[in-house]
C-alpha cells in the first residue's frame, strides 16, 4: 500500500486541512507537501510520562503534571483583573490554579470534583505556587487516547495560525492524522553501509519519534538522525558545490606575474610583508593560475593586513591584462580603501575609480565608459558595484571586503557579470572558530593571515567604571599631549536609537567640556548625519585635524588611521563581544603603545561581566570568537543570521561541533569515492541532493 509518491501530495489533501489552514501552513509554516509537514519538526517536548507531587515543586519546575483533586474554586477581581482561583489538591499539598479568561467555560469544567491530571508550568506568587491557564486532562480519557501520551511535542506556531485554530495541539493532531496513513512510505536518504557504521535509526523511525517518541532513548536517536541528516547532506551540498564549480566553471588564468606586481613589490611597498602574508599570496597564486574559478575565503584578525594582500593579487589581476574590482560594505570605508589603494598606486600608471550610489551622474557616465572599454584597472565601491549597469570590460577579480552576508547566491550573482566567472575572494575579520567556516563557507577554499605584522605591541586593555572618568581624561589628555588621537565610541541599537543620540550628544558636550577648543578638537559622528557632513568629519580625523573622534559604531567597520592609539568603548557592557574584539582593532596600528579603555556602569549583569573579563584578559581573536560562541550561540554572531546559512531545523553548529566535524569527513570521503553519487547504494543521497538544490537559483547557473 505504501506509495512513493503519497509524501509529495498538497497539504491539501489531508484529512483536517481545508483551504483557510492550508493557506495558514504555506504562508506561516512554508508547509507546501506532506514532507513539508513532517519535517515540521516540534521544538520541545514534554515529558507526560511523569506525574509530580505538589510537595516536589520547586523553582526549577518546568511544564509539569500533577494529579488531583479542586477543592474549591471562586471568581476574584473586578473588569480586567477578573480571574478564577482554584485550589487544587493532591495527597501532599495544594496549588491554585488561575484563568483570566473563558470564565464560564471554566467553571464549569472546575465545578465537577473528579479526578484531573492538571498539565503546565508552575510559578510563585505571594509565596504560593500557582500554574496559569493549566491544561485540564481527564486521566480516563488519556489512557484512551490514541495519540500516545508520554512525550508531548511542542511545535512553534504563530498568533495568526492560532486564530485558524492551528496551534501547537492542531500541529501535533495534523501530524499524526499523517503518521497514521498506510500510504505513508518515507524514502530512506541514506545508504546502509552509513546507517549501520554510525549506528543511525532510519529516516522513517526517526520521523516517527522526532513527533510521538516511544521512548525518552527513541527521541534522543531521533534527534540525533535528524542532526545528522541535516549537517551532513549540508556538508555533501557544499563540497558538491565546490566540486562542480572546479570541474564545470572554468576560470581566467592568470599566468603571468609581470611587470605591475613586481614594480609594486620592488619599489612601492612600503614595508615587509609577514610571512602568513607572502604565504597566503602564493595559496591564491596557485589558485588563480590553475584554469579553475578561484572561491576563496581570506580570514584575518583586524589590522592583520588583508588589503594590501588583496591589492598584491589585483596587480597579478592587471598583469594578466584583467579588471578588479573590489567592495565594502560602507562607504566611509570604500572610500579609504580608494585613497589607500590610489595612494599606494600613485606612479603605478594604473587608473583605479571608486563608485557608489552618491557617484555624481557625470562622474558615473565617465566611469562606467572606463569599465567597458577597460581603461579602468580598480573599481572600488559599496554594492553599487554589482548593479546590473555596471558593465566590466574584463572583470578578473572580485574583492569582498568584511563581508558575512555573501552567500553562494549573491557570489553567483557577480559571475553573470562575465561569461566566465571572475575570481572571488572574500575577506573576513571576524575570526570563525574552524567548524563554522567549514559549515558556512563549506564550498570556499580558505587561507588565513595568522600573524600581525612585525613591531606591533599589544594593546592594553583596561575596564574602567564611572568613578574612575577623571583617570580616563586625565590619560586622554596625556596621549593627545605626546600627539597621538583617540576614538571614543558609544553604542547605538535600533530599539533605543533616539536614547542612544541623546547620550552621544550628551558625552560631546561632556568631552567639549574637558577638552576646551581651542586646544583640543573634537569631531562627532553618528549615522543620522548626511553622509557628506560624515565624510568630512571622519576626514578630518583621518587628517589629525581633530584628536578626539566621537562616534557610534559607524567606525567599527574598519576605518585606519595609525596614529589613533586609545579606543574607549563607553557602555562597553552593552556591545557583543565580537563587536568590542572589531572596535579595539581600530587602534594598534602604528608602532606606538595602544590602548583600549573599556567604560562600564557599576553593576554589570553576569554576561556582560564575562565579556569585559574575556576582552581584558586576551587578544587573540579567535579566543574572543570562541567565547563569543559560548556565551551567545551561533545565530547571534554578526551578520549570520541574515546570510540565511544558519537556518538548521535541529541541529546547533556550535554544540553539535562534533557532528559537524564527523559529516564533514564523511561527504568528503563519499565523494572522493563516487563523485557523481551514481554507484546503486549511493542513488537515494544523489536524489535528496538534487531535491534540495532543486530551489537555489545558484544551480541554474551552473548545470
Ligand atoms: P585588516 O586586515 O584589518 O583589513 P589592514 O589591511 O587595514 O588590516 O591593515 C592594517 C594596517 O597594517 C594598515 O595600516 C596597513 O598598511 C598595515 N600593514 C599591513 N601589512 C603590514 C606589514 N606587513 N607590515 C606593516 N604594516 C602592515
Ligand atoms: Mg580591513
Amino acid at each position: 500500500m505504501a506509495n512513493v509518491d503519497f509524501i509529495n501530495t498538497p497539504i491539501e489533501y489531508l484529512k483536517g486541512v481545508g483551504p483557510q489552514k492550508a493557506d495558514i501552513l504555506h504562508k506561516e509554516f512554508n508547509v507546501y507537501t506532506f514532507r513539508d509537514l513532517l519535517f515540521y519538526l516540534p521544538y520541545r517536548h514534554v515529558d507526560k510520562s511523569k506525574i509530580y507531587r505538589i510537595c516536589d515543586i520547586n523553582s526549577d519546575s518546568a511544564y509539569i503534571q500533577i494529579k488531583g483533586r479542586i477543592i474549591s474554586h471562586e471568581v476574584v477581581g473586578q473588569q480586567r483583573g477578573k480571574r478564577l482561583v482554584a485550589k487544587f489538591a493532591d495527597d501532599t499539598g495544594v496549588i491554585e490554579l488561575v484563568w483570566f479568561n473563558s470564565l464560564r467555560w471554566v467553571e464549569d469544567l472546575v465545578s465537577q470534583r473528579r479526578e484531573f491530571i492538571v498539565f503546565g508550568k508552575p510559578t510563585q506568587f505571594n509565596n504560593r505556587w500557582n500554574i496559569t491557564h493549566p491544561e485540564m486532562i481527564d486521566p480516563q480519557a488519556q489512557t484512551n487516547s490514541p495519540i500516545p501520551l508520554s512525550f508531548q511535542p511542542l511545535y512553534n506556531t504563530s498568533d495568526k495560525a492560532k486564530k485558524k485554530g492551528l496551534d501547537s495541539k492542531a500541529i501535533s493532531k495534523l501530524i499524526y492524522t499523517l503518521l497514521s496513513q498506510p500510504q505513508l512510505s518515507i524514502p530512506e536518504t541514506l545508504p546502509d553501509s552509513i546507517i549501520n557504521s554510525v549506528r543511525l535509526i532510519s529516516l522513517k523511525d526517526a520521523i516517527y519519534n522526532i513527533h510521538y517518541p516511544s521512548s525518552g532513548e527513541l527521541l534522543t536517536r531521533a534527534i540525533l538522525r535528524l542532526k545528522f541528516d541535516e549537517l551532513f547532506f549540508t556538508q555533501l551540498k557544499m563540497l558538491k558545490i565546490k566540486l562542480i564549480t572546479s570541474q564545470k566553471i572554468k576560470g581566467y588564468r592568470f599566468d603571468k606575474v609581470g611587470d605591475y606586481f613586481n614594480t609594486f613589490y620592488k619599489e612601492h611597498l612600503p614595508f615587509e610583508l609577514t610571512g602568513a602574508q607572502k604565504r597566503v599570496i602564493k595559496e591564491i597564486r596557485a589558485d588563480v593560475g590553475s584554469g579553475r574559478q578561484m572561491n576563496r575565503l581570506l580570514q584575518g584578525d583586524v589590522g592583520s593586513g588583508k588589503t594590501i594582500t588583496a591589492l598584491l593579487v589585483m596587480l597579478i589581476a592587471k598583469d594578466n591584462d584583467y579588471q578588479s574590482c573590489l567592495m565594502a560594505p560602507t562607504e566611509i570605508l570604500a572610500t579609504q580603501h580608494y585613497e589607500n589603494i590610489s595612494r599606494l598606486l600613485a606612479g603605478m600608471n594604473m587608473r583605479v575609480e571608486f563608485l557608489s550610489g552618491s557617484t555624481k551622474t557625470a562622474k558615473r557616465k565617465e566611469i562606467l565608459e572606463g569599465l567597458q572599454n577597460g581603461d579602468v584597472d580598480i573599481l572600488i565601491g559599496t554594492h553599487a558595484l554589482i548593479e546590473d549597469n555596471v558593465i566590466f570590460n574584463k572583470l578578473g577579480l572580485v574583492v569582498i571586503d568584511e563581508q558575512h552576508r555573501f552567500g553562494v547566491e549573491q557570489r553567483a550573482k557577480l559571475w553573470r557579470k562575465s561569461s566566465t566567472a571572475p575570481h572571488v575572494l572574500v575577506m573576513t575579520a571576524t575570526p570563525i572558530p574552524r567548524t563554522l567556516a567549514m559549515t558556512l563557507y563549506g564550498d570556499l577554499d580558505l587561507s588565513i593571515i595568522n600573524e600581525l605584522p612585525k613591531g606591533r605591541k599589544p594593546i592594553i586593555t583596561r575596564h574602567l567604571t564611572e568613578r574612575n572618568r577623571l583617570q580616563l581624561i586625565g590619560f586622554m589628555r596625556r596621549e593627545i599631549a605626546a600627539g597621538r588621537q583617540i576614538f571614543v565610541v558609544y553604542p547605538l541599537i535600533e530599539e533605543s536609537e533616539k536614547m542612544d543620540l541623546q547620550n552621544l550628544m550628551h558625552g560631546y558636550e561632556m568631552f567639549l567640556h574637558d577638552f576646551p577648543r581651542p586646544q583640543y578638537q573634537v569631531s562627532v559622528v553618528h549615522g543620522r548625519m548626511k553622509s557628506e557632513d560624515k565624510d568630512a568629519e571622519m576626514q578630518r580625523f583621518i587628517r589629525n585635524d581633530t584628536q578626539i573622534l566621537l562616534s557610534t559604531t559607524v567606525i567599527e567597520v574598519g576605518i585606519d588611521v595609525p596614529n589613533a592609539t586609545v579606543m574607549v568603548i563607553e557602555n562597553s557592557e552593552r556591545f557583543g563581544l565580537s563587536q568590542l574584539h572589531q572596535l579595539r582593532g581600530r587602534v594598534g596600528r602604528g608602532g606606538e603603545q595602544s590602548y583600549c579603555i573599556l567604560m562600564s556602569g557599576d553593576k554589570l549583569s553576569n554576561d556582560s561581566k564575562l565579556r569585559i573579563e574575556a576582552m581584558v584578559r586576551t587578544t587573540d581573536g579567535f579566543e574572543i570568537a570562541n567565547t563569543d560562541l559560548k556565551l551567545r550561540g551561533p545565530g547571534d554572531i554578526q551578520g549570520l543570521r541574515q546570510s540565511g546559512m544558519m537556518d538548521f531545523k535541529i541541529a546547533d553548529i556550535v554544540k553539535d561541533e562534533k557532528i559537524v566535524a564527523y559529516t564533514r569527513q564523511l561527504a568528503k570521503r563519499v565523494l572522493e569515492e563516487d563523485p557523481n553519487l551514481s554507484l546503486p547504494q549511493n542513488r537515494p543521497m544523489a536524489a535528496h541532493l538534487a531535491e534540495m538544490l532543486k530551489g537555489e537559483k545558484f544551480w541554474g547557473l551552473i548545470s
